[in-house]
């Protein structure tokens, strides 16, 4: 089994619990944190493009505390752009937060 497929299988495990596949840029995340917040939510999984640049990665995480879950085979959605530059996403990853 290839290593992306069997992240996926435990991704799907993760799939019922707070999904968000509309978050495409990092102003929509940081919003997506803010309601998260305010409804006393937990903001959940989220499912973002990534260029693979370990910067954007790191950059993520240093504004949303956000870290990289699953790089999927076959991702529920797809996502034309990475969510922290912008540029082309070669990965489309589950992000979420450690609780
Ligand atoms: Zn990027």
């Amino acid at each position: 089994m290839k290593r992306c497929k069997r992240l996926f299988e435990k991704a799907k495990a993760f799939r019922a619990e707070h999904p968000h596949t509309h978050i495409d840029a990092m102003h929509q995340l940081k919003q997506h944190l803010a309601e998260s917040e305010q409804s006393a939510q937990i903001p959940g999984w989220v499912l973002a493009g990534w260029c693979g640049d370990d910067a954007c990665e790191e950059g993520v995480k240093e504004e949303t505390k956000f870290t990289t879950r699953n790089i999927l085979c076959d991702p529920p959605k797809t996502k034309n752009t990475c969510l922290h530059c912008g540029k082309e996403a070669k990965h489309i990853v589950w992000f979420a937060r450690a609780y």
